[in-house]
Parts: C-alpha cells; structure tokens; sequence
C-alpha cells in the first residue's frame, strides 16, 4: 500500500533556516521593514492531501480566493490542476487571471449584481456559480451558459465561533433548509439549477456538526433527484476545516471523508463533489518576519514597536476571535534569540492604540534590528491588508522548499 502523505508543517527553528538562506542568496532582503514568505511546495503538499483523501476522481477542489489572493499563488493552484473559489466577482476576475478554467471556477458572492450575472453568463460558460437567496434565482433565470448551485443554510450547530458561524436563522449566507417546499420547487422548475452548496461556517469545532450540514443538503438533493432522476449533479460541501496553529500536528481529512461516507453513503457515485478549502489549504505555507524599529523601555513590560500589525493582521487586531500565532524574536541575521527571558508587549506600526499584535510574550532580550518572526500567517492576513495610515504593502517572497521540512507532531 503507497504511503499516505504526510502533513508538513514548519516551526520557527526552520522558518529561520529558510530566512537565512534568503538573506544569503538576496542581501537586500534584510534591509526590508517587512517580509511576507509563503512556500508554495507546502501548498502542494496540503492539495496532494486532499487529492489522496477524497478519492473518487469527480471531486473539484477549489480553494478560496479570499483566504490568499496573492497571484502567483493562485496561478501555482491552477498549474496544479485545482480550481479556485471566488467571493466576488473582482475574485473571479483573479481566477481568470490565473488561468483557471471556467468549468473549475465557482462564484459564491451573497451581493452578486445583475450585470455580473450577465457577464459571467456570457463570458464565462460552464463556470459554477452559487445562489444565495430566493431573489437571486429569479436573476439566475435570464442565464443560459452556467451551472447553478442553490446555497442552503442547514441550520445544524456546527460548534464554530459565532463570528463564523452562518449556519443559524439569522445567516446572511444560503436558504434556511426549512424552506425546502419552496426550494424543491425552484430546483425542479428552473431548467439550469443543477447543484446544492452548503458552507458551514469556517474552524468548525465540531466533526459530527459539520458533517450533519452536509447530510442535510445530501438527503435535500436525494428527495429532489427522486423526484426528478438526475436533476442535481453536483454538491458543493464548501470550505470550513480548521488549520490548527498551536504547537503540534494538523489533523487531515482522512476521518472527515470516512465519517460523510458512512452519513451519506452514495455521495460521491451520485454527485459530482466541490470542496473550498481556504485555512487548511493555506494557513501553515507562510511565516512573516517584522524589523523591531523601536524597544520602549518607558513602560512595564517594555514595549517592541514593529512594522506589522492590524495592517496586515486585521483580524489578530480588530475581531473578537484573533487567530493564534506562535511568535519569536531573531537576530538581525535571522537567528533565533536566545538567553534569558523578559516580558514584552509587540506593537504594530499604525496610529491606533488597539494596535497590539501581542500583549506579555515572554521573549529574550529584544533590540532594534531584532526581528520578529510571526507563524502560519498564510489565511486572511495579506488578502485583508487594511489601508489605514496609507502605509507600503508588505513586500511578498514565494519560494518553493520541502526538503528537510521538520515533522512537527
Ligand atoms: C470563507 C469561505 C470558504 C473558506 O473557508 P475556510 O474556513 O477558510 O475553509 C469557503 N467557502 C465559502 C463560501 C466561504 O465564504
């Protein structure tokens, strides 16, 4: 039997090899304020996994655009075979731009205007595209060349964090599953509806809870299809798998894919199946490292003022539920720090007091030129950059390195 794939992930320790040897190959490189890394040989290994789990071969895997719109990222995404998922229209122009097929783009913005609609329509054949809501379907009516997914929010509690959670009845995101009469009804007479399409939420807690979301929408397409043979072909099981960022291994989708067959046991012979990953496929690939400008020892715990913050972190800064990123302190040549250990605050670069990327971190004795060093910044931190204070973007560095990866976990 082959060996299954392994997940990779990268520590500290190694990220900081990596920076060193850029700083060798690209002296230049140490002199920049800020460094965006992402390491397009972990994105491969990440949609090799996937390709391996879901092993039936009518599976489109297209990750989300939104969770890391850098282009050349999503241009390796579509060399590699795989589709990409658009939360707006301006998305599906990425997508387009990147060279991805239209029959491997899928269109999932709630506010999707009617001229969009016609552009896709006829720019765009055979592109999938998800409908939101009853009234865009009426839209959806006028179009002749797309394959059509009605969104549906299965109301099932899916243990995720409130702010992503849009699988209650006050969800901005699909059709309540209990107005099925009337989404039965719209399915079997509108000729171009062909699919289903349930997004749970995203780092959904719960393994039962998301795999019952999909249940819901399976048995929904078993009752349309036994009423009209093959009307729905395909069913888009959206995104939603965590990326864990605390210290250990990351779990694959091995029992996620086990447990939805033993739920819906015909799901992959029946349909034609859409996933849109974004955190699983992208959080682990990118490391961020930020020259500390100023050490503020005026204040208990000193305070280190760097050139990364709610900018780049909007949600770390802004939301109530700030993802986790381990972070530690190298040397101007990108050595990890060591010695004894003091207490600091991080601060980012913008006019704004909320501006913390940390509060009482444990670090060794930090100086300027110092650089901080921020892990699994790969999901929705560089595709949100914020332009408040108007400052530079963040200069991006895509490499391609797997070899000597460290096994965490
Ligand atoms: C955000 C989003 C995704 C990706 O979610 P993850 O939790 O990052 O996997 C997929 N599909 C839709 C419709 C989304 O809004």
């Amino acid at each position: 039997m082959k060996k299954p794939i392994h997940l990779y992930r990268n520590n500290i320790e190694k990220c900081s090899q990596i920076l060193q040897n850029k700083f060798k190959e690209n002296p230049k490189l140490s002199g920049e304020k800020s460094l965006y890394f992402y390491n397009v040989s972990l994105l491969e290994n990440r949609l090799n996994h996937l390709r391996e789990v879901f092993t039936s071969n009518n599976v489109l895997h297209a990750a989300a655009i939104k969770t890391n719109n850098i282009p050349e990222v999503l241009s390796h995404i579509v060399n590699l075979g795989y589709g990409l998922e658009a939360a707006s229209f301006e998305e599906v122009l990425l997508a387009k731009t990147a060279g991805c097929p239209n029959e491997k783009i899928i269109f999932d913005s709630p506010v999707k205007t009617r001229k969009e609609i016609q552009t896709c329509d006829q720019e765009y054949p055979g592109m999938y595209l998800n409908a939101n809501c009853f009234a865009e379907l009426e839209r959806l009516k006028e179009t002749n060349n797309l394959n059509i997914g009605i969104r549906i929010n299965p109301l099932v509690d899916i243990k995720a964090p409130d702010i992503f959670n849009v699988s209650n009845n006050r969800s901005k995101f699909g059709i309540p599953i209990s107005e099925k009469k009337k989404i039965i009804f719209f399915a079997l007479n509108t000729n171009n509806i062909s699919g289903l399409h349930v997004h749970a939420g995203s780092e959904i807690g719960n393994i039962k809870g998301h795999i019952e979301a999909i249940g819901v929408v399976y048995d929904l397409a078993k009752e349309i299809n036994h009423v009209q043979k093959d009307k729905i072909r395909f069913i888009d099981i959206g995104g939603g798998f965590p990326a864990n960022t605390k210290k250990g291994k990351q779990e694959g989708l091995d029992t996620f894919v086990k447990e939805l067959i033993n739920r819906c046991p015909s799901i992959f012979n029946d349909f034609k199946i859409m996933t849109e990953y974004g955190r699983f496929i992208h959080t682990h690939n990118s490391f961020v490292v930020s020259q500390v400008e100023y050490v503020l020892d005026h204040t208990d715990p000193n305070i280190i003022l760097t050139h990364v913050g709610g900018d780049l972190f909007v949600r770390e800064i802004y939301s109530s539920h700030p993802p986790f990123h381990e972070i530690s302190i190298l040397n101007e040549k990108g050595q990890v720090k060591e010695g004894k250990q003091q207490e600091y605050d991080i601060g980012g670069p913008l006019c704004f007091t909320g501006d913390f990327l940390k509060k009482n971190i444990s670090l060794p004795k930090v100086e300027e030129k110092d650089l901080v060093i921020i892990a699994d910044t790969g999901s929705n931190s560089i595709s949100m950059w914020s332009g408040h204070c108007s400052r530079e973007k963040i200069k991006v560095i895509i490499f391609s390195e797997i070899n000597n990866i460290n096994q965490t976990g």
